[in-house]
């Protein structure tokens, strides 16, 4: 049992691939986090909803709430609280870690380069492939099909005009029909393409972005378009940032890709965009209520961003407020606004 190990010592060496390696967790690696089923405070799930980061050792539940460091981790796998057991927790760092109290510094120095070398070697790995992917999103996006007769028939099925959304280059087309919608950067530069999949792939997902490729941008409209006294509206997902692009054909409409980057969008426009700003609207979508939150995710998103907003001082936001589950049911079943 190594007694009297340094707690800075054990930290300093502490990776996350051997922390998930002791505790048996299985998952993909994408996009330098491992997605798996399996959270270390409530157990394994049905879906890959659980991300650790494979940097910096972070980890969430995203549906049930858990969340915390490799320390954290590891006291939940073993029954401990963390407060009252630190020093046993500290224990089970310092055995994964491979850290003794009698552990040479210079061994300890060089197992802290060694990780400090890893996560810098893997860092470069991911902006390379982030690279890449926004250059063949730009790429995908020039050279996407501005009509189909598959994917308008599809978007005119869900009430949205696709003639309309074709023409101001909202909504251009892949193979087979599918909608493309553009993920800009907020200088205006294409970094995704979101396709609507008609048909469902065969991961389930309606939903996919580019692999590699950010997530955090705008769907629809970027920052830089913005301009003063001009109405904004940030809305969630690709169908909500058409349903609003056609509800309000003046405003810049920006989309948050997943409900989880709506608040960063609020903070970017708070800080970036041309003043003064106009009214600002956000639409949220009506999700059920969970244990992490209450309101339901899209709700507590849309809160989040008008937060951001007022910190920014933002004058004029406004939270838009639906009987339907979201802008485009709404839309779909006729509601327009006043
Ligand atoms: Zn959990």
């Amino acid at each position: 049992m190594p007694r009297g190990v340094q707690k800075e010592a054990v930290l300093a060496v502490l990776s996350a691939a051997d922390v998930i390696a002791y505790l048996k967790i299985e998952g993909r690696e994408r996009r330098g986090e491992l997605r798996t089923r399996t959270c270390p405070a409530c157990g394994t799930w049905g879906r890959d909803a659980i991300a650790i980061n494979l940097t910096t050792g972070q980890w969430k539940d995203h549906a049930h709430g858990c969340k915390g460091d490799l320390l954290d981790a590891i006291a939940a796998a073993a029954g401990l609280d963390l407060r009252h057991n630190f020093g046993r927790v500290l224990e089970i760092a310092a055995v994964i870690a491979g850290v003794t109290a009698d552990t040479d510094p210079a061994e300890l120095a060089r197992m802290r380069a060694e990780r400090a070398r890893l996560a810098e070697q893997r860092a470069a790995a991911e902006k390379r492939a982030r690279m890449a992917a926004i250059r063949r999103a730009a790429w995908i996006w020039r050279r996407a099909d501005r009509w189909s007769d598959r994917g308008a028939e599809y978007l005119a099925g869900r009430g949205l005009e696709p003639a309309e959304l074709a023409r101001r280059r909202l909504v251009k087309f892949g193979r087979d029909g599918d909608p493309l919608v553009a993920l800009y950067s907020s200088r205006g530069q294409v970094i995704n393409v979101v396709c609507r999949r008609i048909a469902p792939a065969d991961d389930g997902n309606k939903i996919s972005g580019l692999r590699d490729a950010p997530s955090l941008g705008t769907l629809g409209r970027s920052v830089d378009q913005v301009e003063p006294g001009r109405l904004v509206v940030i809305a969630e997902g690709v169908a909500d940032t058409l349903a609003a692009s056609l509800t309000w054909p003046g405003a810049v409409v920006l989309g948050a890709h997943g409900a989880g980057n709506m608040p960063a969008i609020g903070e970017v426009l708070a800080k970036r965009a041309r003043r003064p700003l106009g009214e600002v609207r956000i639409v949220p979508h009506h999700d059920k209520p969970t244990a992490s939150a209450p309101q339901g995710v899209g709700r507590q998103a849309a809160e989040r961003t008008r937060a951001e907003l007022l910190e920014g001082d933002v004058p004029g936001v406004e939270l838009l407020e639906l009987e339907h589950k979201d802008l485009a049911d709404a839309y779909r079943a006729g509601w327009r606004a006043a």
